[in-house]
């Protein structure tokens, strides 16, 4: 069946399997923002296929405290046996640190869509951390009317990532995904 010369890396089942497992874990949503899929949120680094012929899917967690990892490794694992891969595992990958750069333009516009205002670039993390008194000051525009006449009203909003405001030209609410 399989062409001469293939060695066991090119088994023919490899590939399809590999492309089964990246389109099973793609398709899994992030707990705290549901409207992103771990793919679009840069939270999926890496989809493998083992020596042992298990399904191995790399992770880089997001906002340190985020209580989503757990939930986020159950729900792979159950997209994949969904999927007929039931021999697989999650590894942890925490270097280099997730950022909120790692946002695809396509989960950017899923949170915009979805009323909540994108991360803009994340702060640098090389030389001195600057000392900061108070809340961070962003230039937010709302997602809703797109004015950048906006206020935040908690650095804390649904959920420890996100920052809730408030738009003074609309008067709604919403949140922000804070930098990192
Ligand atoms: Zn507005």
């Amino acid at each position: 069946m399989s062409a001469a010369g293939a060695g066991p890396r090119h088994a023919p089942g490899r590939q399809s399997l590999l492309d089964r497992a990246r389109a099973a874990a793609a398709a899994v949503v992030d707990p705290e923002l549901p409207v992103l899929t771990l793919l679009d949120l840069g939270v999926l680094r890496d989809v493998e296929v083992a020596d042992d012929g298990a399904v191995v899917v790399a992770i880089t967690p997001t906002y340190s405290g985020c209580p989503a990892m757990g939930a986020m490794r159950d729900d792979l694992l159950r997209e994949l046996r969904a999927a007929g891969l039931p021999d697989a595992r999650v590894r942890v990958a925490l270097e280099p640190a997730w950022t909120t750069d790692w946002i695809t333009p396509a989960g950017r516009a899923a949170l915009a869509e979805a009323g909540i205002s994108p991360p803009g670039a994340a702060p640098r993390r090389s030389g001195p951390v600057p000392l900061r008194l108070g809340p961070p000051r962003r230039a937010v525009r709302c997602p809703r009317c797109g004015s950048g006449d906006t206020e935040v009203t908690s650095e804390f909003g649904s959920t420890a990532c996100k920052a809730l405001y408030r738009c003074r030209a609309c008067r709604e609410p919403f949140d922000h995904v804070k930098e990192i």
